[in-house]
């Protein structure tokens, strides 16, 4: 299985998606997360140091991808995740899209593409261009990382529309939305009021988390030593449950921007 997170930049796209893939490994999964965003920082709690990217080393090794190993680009993270940067093109230069598929190529080439159970895609997602949808291509679900106010809920809708327009051609689904750093949820609500689809979890701003992110581990990590935060464990396993349920989950209806507007404004 395929899964790509998506969200507005700093929403929590990268702890989250950490703390899911460490879940899916407690439920006995081979897992894969692959950070697709070019801050390279995505499995950073997982294995405690920025890891080198795809494109450092396929620059290294000149483009020969015959001289590159699996212990090259892929790197053991906390619960037995493997973990993946696919990095960035130069700042200001090429596509993040490019970058998506030559990770997928080479990973393909190791043949480690098909050895998971579930590789984890970690994207950013303001703004959707064709480059930043490229992991819509390989995945079978799609979660979205919202708070409770308008920018988030005006970029998950973007990338619902994304999502609906790749499933077209691809058997992809939204599986949901995952509520971050929120206790409230009244416009998550009116935004799943006019666009139906699944409420995964919501998740408070927890300071916990917050740390988890500074000490370079997952929140699971930390309540082994920390047996009170295993509560929070609970909302990440909760999500790992629900997508390897194997859930129907949707093509998102289209909202139009101004009708977005309209809805989530009070004036
Ligand atoms: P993104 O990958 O979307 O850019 P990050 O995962 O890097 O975002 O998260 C941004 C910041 O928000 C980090 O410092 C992280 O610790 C913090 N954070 C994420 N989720 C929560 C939460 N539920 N409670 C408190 N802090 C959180
Ligand atoms: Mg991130």
């Amino acid at each position: 299985m395929k899964l790509s997170v998506y969200g507005k930049g700093g929403i929590g796209k990268s702890t989250t998606s950490c703390n899911i893939s460490v879940a899916l490994a407690k439920r006995g999964k081979k897992v894969l997360q692959i950070g697709c965003d070019p801050k390279h920082d995505s499995t950073f709690t997982l294995t405690g140091f920025l890891i080198p990217t795809i494109i450092d080393t396929l620059q290294e090794k000149d483009y020969h991808y015959e001289d590159i190993w699996p212990e090259d680009v892929i790197y053991k993270g906390y619960g037995g995740v493997d973990c993946v940067e696919a990095g960035g093109p130069p700042a200001g230069a090429g596509c993040g899209g490019y970058v998506v598929g030559e990770t997928v190529k080479l990973l393909k080439e190791l043949n480690a593409f098909d050895e998971y159970d579930v590789i984890l895609f970690d994207v950013l997602g303001d703004v959707v261009c064709g480059g930043f949808a490229a992991p819509l291509n390989y995945s079978d679900y799609c979660m979205i990382v919202t708070d409770n106010g308008f920018d988030a809920l005006f970029a998950a809708n973007r990338i619902a529309a994304s999502v609906r327009e790749k499933a077209r051609t691809h058997p992809l689904r939204l599986a949901g939305l995952i509520g971050n750093r929120t206790s409230k949820r009244d416009l998550i609500d009116k935004y799943i009021e006019s666009v139906p689809m699944p409420v995964l979890e919501i998740l408070p701003l927890i300071e916990d988390i917050r740390v988890s992110r500074v000490k370079g581990k997952t929140i699971f990590e930390m309540a082994e030593t920390d047996p009170s935060l295993l509560p929070v464990c609970q909302y990440y396993l909760n999500i790992a449950d629900q997508v390897l349920a194997a859930p129907e989950g949707v093509v998102p209806k289209d909202a139009a921007d101004r009708e977005l507007f309209a809805l989530l404004s009070d004036f």
